[in-house]
């Protein structure tokens, strides 16, 4: 079962450490071809590159750095005329620092995988504690590469990964987790007396909820949550009759 093709990317850029080790990993599943970033894009989400054109250096050994998005990076991979066909999976990551609870709306990385998924893509976000061991890691993200073909997920979903620090103690299934607290922003003054900001720094806080992605990584698991971007409420989608009755009723 080598005759896969891989597309492989993450938002911390084409030479981070994560992405050499997701790749190598990836090689033993079928042949990796590689379309990243040419510098951190961390946080930018879903970014795509509308108003600007796209450059992509063609590094030799199926290995890429655009100047764009990490979805610019997918879309570039998918339909850019790299491939001769659609590849089998999508694989993202592996970032350095976690993407759990409501940080998987920021994350490029996960908004990789979704690219993946939206094209119908078999796909996949990973990231581990902020510098985690690699080394410990890839073993775990061959055995899951290895099944992760075994149980299928519904169209437009995504797996997220999150490896914790340290041995993992296995996989769990998990649900999103709740940031506790909402960032920072700092006013600051630069040399000329203009202020400026500076937004983030602390590290992030959660709610801890008992299954939760949050939970599992802090206990020494790693969190396999299944995403899907279908974000309306569910709640409200039940209430029609409420809904009628606010906006369109009498009165
Ligand atoms: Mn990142």
């Amino acid at each position: 079962m080598h005759d896969r093709l891989i597309l492989v990317t993450n938002d911390d850029g084409l030479w981070a450490p994560g992405l050499e080790v997701l790749a190598r990993v990836a090689a033993r599943f079928g042949r990796v071809v590689a379309v990243a970033p040419d510098r951190n894009r961390s946080a930018v989400s879903s970014s795509l590159s509308l108003h600007n054109i796209l450059r992509l250096h063609d590094l030799g050994g199926d290995r890429y750095a655009c100047d764009g998005t990490p979805v610019d990076c997918v879309l570039l991979g998918l339909r850019g005329g790299l491939l001769d066909r659609m590849p089998d999976w999508v694989l993202s990551g592996v970032n350095n620092g976690y993407n759990l609870g409501e940080d998987v709306f920021y994350s490029g990385t996960v908004a990789a995988a979704f690219e993946g998924s939206l094209n119908g893509i078999r796909s996949a976000a990973f990231s581990q504690a902020p510098e985690g061991s690699l080394d410990l890691a890839e073993p775990w993200i061959h055995r899951f590469l290895e099944r992760w073909e075994n149980l299928e997920l519904p169209e437009g979903r995504v797996w997220n990964l999150n490896l914790p620090q340290g041995e993992p103690k296995g996989f769990r299934l998990t649900s999103q987790d709740h940031r506790a607290y909402h960032d920072k922003v700092e006013r600051r003054l630069d040399p000329r007396g203009t202020p400026y900001y500076w937004i983030g720094g602390a590290v992030p806080a959660f709610e801890l909820g008992a299954g939760s992605d949050a939970e599992a990584a802090q206990g020494g698991w790693i969190s396999a949550t299944p995403l899907r971007l279908d974000l309306a409420c569910p709640e409200l989608m039940a209430r029609g009759e409420a809904f009628e009755a606010t906006f369109n009723g009498g009165g």
